[in-house]
């Protein structure tokens, strides 16, 4: 697999999955416009790590994804830095557990808002571009919370199972114009997100995996990079589980 030449824009790559994504579109050649939030200096480290494993150009963009302006601004940016824009993966996303019945309003709306429409927002303005340059790869980050449901998620869930939507429907839209639109279901990854759990909560989860062990990010960030790769050319509209096979 090869990305030489292509600007790949990864979303959430301060850390944990996104990072690994980012620095492993980047082992293959591309270069990488990291989106991050607040992590300013983290994402300033993955970019030079994306430079040290043979990405061209790594370059960190500050952006609020559930900000519809500042994702078309970011975008612009982009395209301006790099002479253009082949590859997205809408990775970034939050978490804000509870059970249905007591959940605030505002952790539903905060969970929608970043999950979802921070989704649709680059989509919105990367598939544009895409039609236009005659071809595109774009990857989403779901859940297998949004396959499967979870308790205590069901904002998270909502979000996740909005995404699988999103990706089918912009899947159709496009595949006749060289565009793929695809989704990873990851299980449960050792990132901060999950290191936020209690511990009661990752051994329940720890006991419903096949494999007997978290993910890693590398695990996720290699079914991407498979995905935004020409070897994926023919699939489109699929949601790939990344989960050690706790969704069986
Ligand atoms: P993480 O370690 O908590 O990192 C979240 C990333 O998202 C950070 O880079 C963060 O940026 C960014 N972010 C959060 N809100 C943002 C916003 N409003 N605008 C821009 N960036 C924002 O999460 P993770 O575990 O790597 O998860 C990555 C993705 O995989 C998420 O979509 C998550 O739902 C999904 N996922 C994770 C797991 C898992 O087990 N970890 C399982 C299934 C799906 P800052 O660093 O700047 O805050």
């Amino acid at each position: 697999m090869n990305l030489n030449g292509k600007t790949a824009i990864v979303t959430g790559a301060s850390r944990g999955i996104g990072a690994a994504v980012a620095e492993r579109l980047a082992s293959l050649g591309a270069n990488v416009a990291v989106i991050y939030a607040g992590s300013a200096e983290r994402a300033a480290a993955v970019c030079a790590r994306c430079r040290e494993l043979g990405s061209a150009a790594a370059r960190a963009y500050q952006c609020d994804v559930a900000d519809f302006d500042a994702v078309k601004r970011t975008v612009d940016a982009v395209r301006a830095d790099f002479g253009g824009v082949d590859l997205l993966v809408n990775n970034a996303g939050v978490n804000r557990d509870g059970l249905l019945p007591t959940m605030r309003e505002a952790d539903f709306d905060a969970v929608v808002a970043v999950n979802l429409k921070g989704t649709f927002n680059f989509l919105r303005h990367c598939s544009r571009l895409f039609l236009r340059a005659g071809g595109g790869r774009i990857v989403n980050i779901s859940s297998v919370a949004g396959v499967t449901g979870n308790a205590g998620q069901a904002n998270y869930a909502a979000s996740k199972a909005g995404i699988i939507g999103l990706t089918k429907s912009l899947a159709r839209e496009v595949a006749s114009r060289n565009v793929t639109v695809n989704a990873v279901a990851p299980g449960f990854i050792d990132t901060d997100m999950t290191r936020a759990m209690s511990e009661k909560a990752r051994e329940a989860a720890l006991s419903r995996i096949a494999s007997k062990r978290l993910g890693r990010p590398e695990d996720v960030a290699n079914a991407v990079a498979f995905l935004a790769s020409d070897a994926a050319g023919y699939i489109t509209g699929q949601v790939i589980g990344v989960d050690g096979g706790i969704s069986l």
